[in-house]
């Protein structure tokens, strides 16, 4: 089929954009044209376009400089900018949306998994940079050009043949990142990588290591904001991609489905990084638990979940004894990270345990004596170490329900605190 002509692509954008933004992307393009430059709209927003898909991010490519142009449309709509100086690029937020403004460029890597050095180049060169085909495209936005779809490396085709096409043969060998931004694409679009690039991401997986903690660790944040990651997870897992990073981590079935319960658990879009992480280290072992943690270098939350993890493991055997009183399992709980405590109900294959576990956070961590300090100091107690061991003693009748009303605590108090209470 042939691409979609100019006035389809106009309808779409049209279509498909909030008014306000489709209006400042006209402007924006008359404005580029007074400048003397071509203005597009490039990358992800058109694959959807064209697929038909509702776009997230607005990325603008200008045959000229991005810095200006970004200080320009700012002053115009009355927005605001942050510019970064080393990929030339802008982000201009304008009545609540966020556009990224880059300088068309041409790209070289000095070694693999290094950052790239960039010179200004046309549009073209900046599609020929990209990762692959389908993302590979742009849309012009300039004056009587507007709407003109540029596919210059068969990115159409690609998207009609089902297919994540990288765009040259070390394409995954100098960026290492792509091979899970291509699993991704594969497994969100239910495309194919076809035989020869896979043989080339077999062939470039080595360079993962060269990767640093923090562009290996956004590539699990990105899967993470997959709808499914678990899909694009025992992809990586089949094509050995997972072992690259820690030869100890497994992803089948049994990942698959604790991820599935972690979106029950949550709305789909807002389970937490540090769970899903942790769901993904739960089979690792103390050691490998650590190295993971060290390699992704995880911002420290997600740290103490996932460690929390190894030592909550090692309570498994106590949380099946029998007869455990409520308070058993909140002093053995309390002090564990809530998300670790989630990972293990998940994935715990345990029965009670799971259930103890659940127990633990739906209701006994919120468990408070209605009485604080103050309450019984107004009662007449002196301050002092004796109210705080009533109020320990209170919580643990609590947690047990064994007192359950302001009154039944007050009286506890009186029977706890006799020999404290000073004369009336
Ligand atoms: P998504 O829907 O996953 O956000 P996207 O295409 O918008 O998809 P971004 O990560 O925002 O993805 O990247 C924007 C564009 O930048 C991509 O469409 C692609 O053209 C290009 N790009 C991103 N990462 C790379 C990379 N590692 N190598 C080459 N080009 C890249």
């Amino acid at each position: 089929m042939k691409p979609p002509n100019t006035e389809t692509i106009i309808y779409r954008l049209k279509s498909g954009l909030p008014d306000e933004l489709h209006r400042l992307l006209e402007q924006a393009g008359r404005h580029c044209l007074k400048r003397g430059e071509s203005l597009y709209i490039a990358g992800g927003m058109v694959r959807d376009l064209l697929l038909c898909l509702p776009g997230k991010d607005i990325d603008l490519v200008v045959e000229g400089d991005s810095h200006s142009l970004a200080i320009e449309l700012a002053r115009i709509f009355d927005g605001e900018i942050t510019l970064h100086e080393q990929f030339r690029t802008a982000k201009l937020s304008v009545g609540g949306f966020s556009i990224d403004v880059a300088t068309a460029r041409k790209e070289a890597y000095s070694h693999p998994g290094a950052l790239p050095t960039v010179q200004a180049g046309t549009i073209e060169d900046d599609l020929r940079r990209r990762d692959f085909s389908i993302n590979s495209m742009a849309i012009s936005v300039s004056g009587e050009n507007y709407g003109r779809l540029i596919d210059p490396l068969g990115g159409f085709a690609d998207l009609e043949g089902r297919l994540v096409r990288i765009l040259h043969p070390a394409s995954f060998t100098d960026d290492p990142t792509r091979i899970f931004r291509a699993i991704r694409y594969e497994q969100r679009f239910g495309f194919q990588l076809q035989t020869a690039p896979l043989k080339l991401l077999e062939k470039g997986k080595g360079n993962i290591s060269s990767l640093s903690a923090d562009r290996l660790r956004y590539e699990f944040e990105c899967i993470f904001a997959e709808q499914a990651p678990e899909m694009a997870l025992a992809r990586a897992y089949q094509l050995s991609v997972l072992g690259e990073i820690s030869e100890a981590l497994i992803f089948d079935k049994t990942e698959a489905k604790w991820f599935e319960a972690a979106r029950g658990a949550y709305s789909p879009q807002a389970v937490p990084f540090a769970l899903y992480m942790a769901l993904l280290n739960y089979r690792l072992g103390n050691e490998d638990n650590n190295k993971l943690i060290k390699r992704l270098n995880l911002p420290a939350d997600a740290a103490k979940t996932v460690s929390g993890i190894s030592r909550l493991k090692q309570k498994q055997d106590d949380l099946k004894k029998a007869d455990m009183r409520p308070s058993d399992i909140y002093y053995l709980l309390a002090g564990f990270d809530p998300l670790a405590i989630k990972a293990c109900a998940i994935a715990c294959p345990h029965h009670i345990v799971k259930k103890r576990l659940e127990l633990y956070l739906t209701e006994l961590r919120h468990i408070r004596p209605i009485l604080g300090g103050e309450d019984l100091i107004r009662l007449g107690y002196s301050p002092g170490p004796a109210i705080g061991q009533a109020l320990l003693a209170i919580q643990e009748k609590r947690l047990n329900g064994s007192v359950s009303s302001r009154q039944q605590e007050t009286e506890l108090a009186r029977n706890l605190l006799q020999d404290s209470k000073p004369e009336q």
